[in-house]
C-alpha cells in the first residue's frame, strides 16, 4: 500500500480528464456528460463536487466509470448548483482508494475550495516531506493534495494569490480545475504539457475540459485553448487571466497527438484525426513496403493506418476486429492479465489476412507485449508477411508528466535496437515514424533540439521540468535515472 512517502512506488499516476462549469444551469449533468466524453483519459474513478446559489458544495466520487457513478438521476438531483468541478482518475498502479479520488475538497479560512489535477508533479514527494514536518496532515496519496497544503498555509490573501504561491512552488506538468464560492479556476503548468480548453455555454456559462470532445458533448462553443503558464478565473464578471510565469514557449504534450487524445478532440489548433492520418502517410513514406493490406490496430492505430493506406495506394482493411466491451489492456495489473487481454480484446478477420502480405499499423510499442500477440495472431490467421509500422518514434523513456509508461527497464525500445525488436515481435520487418517526420506531421519543418515545439520525453529522454523527486532521493529513484542515462 502507498503512503505518502512511498519511494518505491515509481510510476506517475495522475493521467486524467478534466472539467469545469460557471454559471451552467444543471452544472452536475453537464460535468458528468463533460467527464463522459473523457473517459478515455480515466477509468479508475470519477468525482464531481458543486457549488449552488447559496454558496454551499455538494460532492459524490466514486470508483469506476462515470456512468456507474452518475448514472441515476438522484445523485446529479443531489448535487445542486450551477458551477461544478469534476475529474476521471486513471491509475494503473498504487492505491484504488475513495480517498485519493478527485475533485480533492477542502474547507480553507476563506471557505470550501475543490480542485481536479490532470499531470503529474515532479517534486511532490519533496513539497509532502516539508509540509508534513510543517504539520499537515496528508488524507490521500495523490501527488494532487500538496496543491490543498499549499494553499491553506500560503501567507496571501486571496484565493488566487495563495493558488498562485502554490503553483510557483509545484514542479511538474498540470492542468487544474479549481472551484470556490468566487470563481472557477483553469490553470496550466508553465510548459503547457497537459491540454486545458475554454468553451461558452450557449446560456453564456463558461466550460473548461482537457479535450474539445467534452465541449462537443455539452454544445458548447470552443473559445480557445489556455495557454501555457496561464491562469484563468472565470465568474459572473467573465474570463480574466493572469500570466504568474511571463510568456514563455510551451511543450505540449506530443504523445497527446499519437494516442491520448480522443481523435475528435482539437488540440492547440490542431485536429488529432486529421494530424494521426497525417503522422501515417509520412510514415508510408519513410518506410514503405510492398504489401497487399493495410491493417490498423484498433482503434488507437486506424487514423495512422488509414493515412499510410492512402499515402501507399494500398488497401486499407480491418484485419483485426476489436471487441468494445473489455477495458484498455493497460488497466489490467498483471502481465498475465495483460497477456490474456490482448486475446479478449482483438480478433483476427481471417478472409481479410489470409495468404496476404500484411502491413500492421500501431501507434505505439511499450512493452511489446500487444504487438507480439497481434502479430502471432495475424500469423496464425494465414498471413504470408508480417510488416510491422508505428505512428510514433520508439518509446526509449518514461513518462513522468502524466501519462502511464512502465518504467524505463520494461520498455521495450530502452533494451532493444529495432532489428531485435522486430525478431522479438515476430515481424518480417519493422519501422518507426521518425522523430522530425513527427514533426513535419505536426506541421513543423523538424524538431529543433535548441527548442523543441513539444514534450517529446518519451522519445528523447529530454525531460524539460526537473524530477526532483527522482533526484532528490539517493536511494532506488536515483538508481532508476541512472541506469535511464539521464
Ligand atoms: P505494449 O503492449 O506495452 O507494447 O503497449 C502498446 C499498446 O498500448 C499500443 O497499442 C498503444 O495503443 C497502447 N498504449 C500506449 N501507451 C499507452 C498508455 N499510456 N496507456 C494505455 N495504453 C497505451
Amino acid at each position: 500500500m502507498s503512503t505518502p512517502f512511498d519511494l518505491d512506488d515509481d510510476k506517475p499516476h495522475e493521467e486524467c480528464g478534466v472539467f469545469g462549469v460557471w454559471n451552467g444551469g444543471d452544472a452536475a449533468a453537464l460535468t458528468a456528460l463533460g467527464l463522459h466524453a473523457l473517459q478515455h483519459r480515466g477509468q479508475e474513478a470519477a468525482g464531481i463536487v458543486t457549488l449552488d446559489e447559496k454558496g454551499l458544495f455538494h460532492a459524490h466520487k466514486g470508483l469506476g466509470l462515470v456512468g456507474d457513478n452518475f448514472g441515476e438521476a438522484k445523485i446529479i438531483a443531489s448535487l445542486r448548483g450551477g458551477a461544478a468541478v469534476g475529474h476521471n482518475r486513471y491509475a494503473t498502479t498504487g492505491e484504488t482508494a475513495l480517498r485519493n479520488v478527485q475533485p480533492l475538497y477542502a474547507d480553507f479560512e476563506f471557505g470550501g475550495f475543490a480542485v481536479g489535477h490532470n499531470g503529474n508533479l515532479t517534486n511532490a514527494q519533496v513539497l509532502k516531506r516539508a509540509l508534513v514536518r510543517r504539520g499537515c496532515l496528508f488524507q490521500s496519496t495523490t501527488d494532487s493534495e500538496v496543491f490543498v497544503h499549499l494553499i491553506a498555509i500560503s501567507l496571501y490573501s486571496t484565493v488566487l494569490d495563495r493558488l498562485i504561491d502554490a503553483l510557483k512552488q509545484v514542479q511538474g506538468a498540470y492542468s487544474l480545475v479549481a472551484l470556490h464560492n468566487g470563481a472557477l479556476i483553469g490553470a496550466r503548468d508553465p510548459l503547457g504539457v497537459r491540454p486545458l480548453v475554454l468553451g461558452r455555454l450557449a446560456n453564456g456559462g463558461w466550460v473548461l475540459a482537457s479535450e474539445t470532445c467534452a465541449l462537443d458533448i455539452v454544445s458548447a462553443e470552443f473559445v480557445r485553448d489556455i495557454e501555457a503558464g496561464e491562469v484563468v478565473i472565470i465568474n459572473d464578471d467573465g474570463v480574466r487571466s493572469v500570466k504568474p510565469f511571463g510568456r514563455q514557449a510551451g511543450r505540449f504534450c506530443i504523445f497527446e497527438y499519437i494516442y491520448f487524445a480522443r481523435p475528435d478532440s482539437v488540440m492547440e489548433g490542431t485536429p488529432v484525426y486529421e494530424t494521426r492520418k497525417r503522422i501515417g502517410a509520412e510514415l508510408s513514406r519513410e518506410s514503405g513496403v510492398a504489401a497487399d493490406v493495410v491493417v490498423p490496430v484498433p482503434d488507437s492505430g486506424v487514423p495512422a493506418a488509414m493515412g499510410y493506406a492512402m499515402e501507399a495506394g494500398i488497401p486499407f482493411e480491418l484485419g483485426i476486429i476489436r471487441n468494445h466491451y473489455v477495458g484498455r489492456t493497460f488497466i489490467e495489473p498483471t502481465d498475465q492479465i495483460r497477456h490474456l487481454g490482448v486475446k479478449l480484446k482483438h480478433s483476427a478477420n481471417r478472409p481479410i489476412l489470409e495468404g496476404k502480405r500484411v502491413i500492421l499499423v500501431d501507434d505505439s510499442i511499450v512493452r511489446g507485449t500487444t504487438s507480439r500477440k497481434i502479430v502471432e495472431m495475424v500469423r496464425q490467421a494465414g498471413a504470408k508477411e508480417v510488416h510491422m509500422r508505428v505512428s510514433s518514434p520508439p518509446t526509449t523513456h518514461s513518462c513522468y508528466y502524466g501519462i502511464d509508461t512502465p518504467e524505463r527497464s520494461e520498455l521495450m525500445a530502452a533494451k532493444h535496437d529495432i532489428d531485435e525488436m522486430a525478431r522479438i515481435i515476430g515481424v518480417d520487418s519493422l519501422a518507426f515514424i521518425s522523430l522530425d517526420g513527427l514533426y513535419r506531421a505536426l506541421g513543423q519543418q523538424a524538431r529543433d533540439p535548441a527548442k523543441p515545439h513539444y514534450c517529446d520525453a518519451c522519445f528523447t529522454g529530454d525531460y524539460a521540468i526537473p524530477l526532483t523527486d527522482w533526484q532528490d532521493n539517493s536511494d532506488k529513484k536515483l538508481s532508476l535515472l541512472q541506469a535511464a542515462g539521464e
